[in-house]
């Protein structure tokens, strides 16, 4: 059983684009329907591969963003200047266009609605995709969990679902979001990175023992999950997800 399930999760699937949306200036949200898909724990990635008509490949790693759904994943592509796959995920890919994905993958960044402890997530950019698939899992399954979210972006324009996010926090024991930007701001605050009184105001405390995601670029990410062990964090609850360069070409 175990080995069809790893056989399962190695065999690529013809994906079709269902629906694109620009979720901010530079990212892009990418819908795919996938027969024989059988949903993901929050927090796992798929590998896209594109296939050019002279049988050239290329393949990169990207986080479900959706909640676990059957047939079905959104995922959240930034544009990376001169970049071969985003560039185009996120630029002349249509609606109805075929790419071929494999997964879920990954087994250690993720996050089961039923633990019941306090999470704390924390993210650079579109490292906020697979933290979402958290958030909405979280919702799905009505689960009790107490959830923060602290996330970092450029300015107010860059925030990845900040409307569904901004309808979770008004929620009865929704999710606790804060934005943190480091170039514009909003409300004549000034612009910051995060820091350790940043983390002091917006992410649980250490006694009370969250399970924390941290996920962006691997600066971003070593920063934070530094800030969180010098706030007293167990570096065993600390996980980490690292959106550094990925794949290859052939
Ligand atoms: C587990 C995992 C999950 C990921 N999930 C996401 C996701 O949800 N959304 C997303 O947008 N990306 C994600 N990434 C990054 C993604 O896999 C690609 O690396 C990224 O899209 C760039 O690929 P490219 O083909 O466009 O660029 P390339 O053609 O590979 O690179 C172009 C240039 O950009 C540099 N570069 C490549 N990748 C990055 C990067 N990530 N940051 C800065 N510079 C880079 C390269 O060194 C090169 O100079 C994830 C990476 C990992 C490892």
């Amino acid at each position: 059983m175990a080995g069809a399930a790893v056989l399962g999760r190695l065999t690529w699937l013809e994906a079709t684009v269902s629906d694109l949306a620009e979720e901010t200036p530079t990212t892009r949200r990418v819908t795919l329907d996938v027969d024989g898909w059988d949903g993901h724990v929050p927090g796992q990635h798929v590998d896209v591969r594109l296939t050019a008509p002279d049988g050239y490949t290329s393949t990169r790693s990207y986080s479900i963003a959706s909640a676990p759904t059957p047939r079905r994943l959104e995922l959240a592509v930034a544009r990376v200047p001169g970049g071969e796959v985003s560039g185009y995920l996120a630029g002349p890919m249509a609606e109805g266009d075929q790419v071929e994905v494999r997964g879920p993958l990954g087994g250690w960044f993720v996050w089961r609605p039923e633990e019941p402890g306090p999470v704390q997530l924390i993210a650079g950019g579109v490292g906020l995709a697979p933290l979402m698939s958290m958030v909405r899992a979280r919702a799905q399954a009505d689960s009790p969990a107490p959830m923060r979210l602290l996330c970092s972006v450029r300015d107010p324009a860059s925030r990845l679902y900040a409307r569904e996010l901004a309808q979770q926090g008004r929620q009865p024991d929704g999710v606790d979001v804060t934005w943190v930007y480091t170039r514009g701001s909003e409300n004549g605050a000034l612009p910051r990175r995060i820091d350790p009184h940043v983390v002091q105001d917006a992410a649980f405390a250490a006694s009370e023992s969250p399970t924390c995601y941290v996920c962006g670029p691997t600066g971003f990410v070593e920063t934070a999950a530094a800030l969180l062990v010098d706030a007293g964090h167990d570096p065993g609850r600390i996980r980490a997800e690292r959106f550094g360069p990925t794949g290859g070409r052939s």
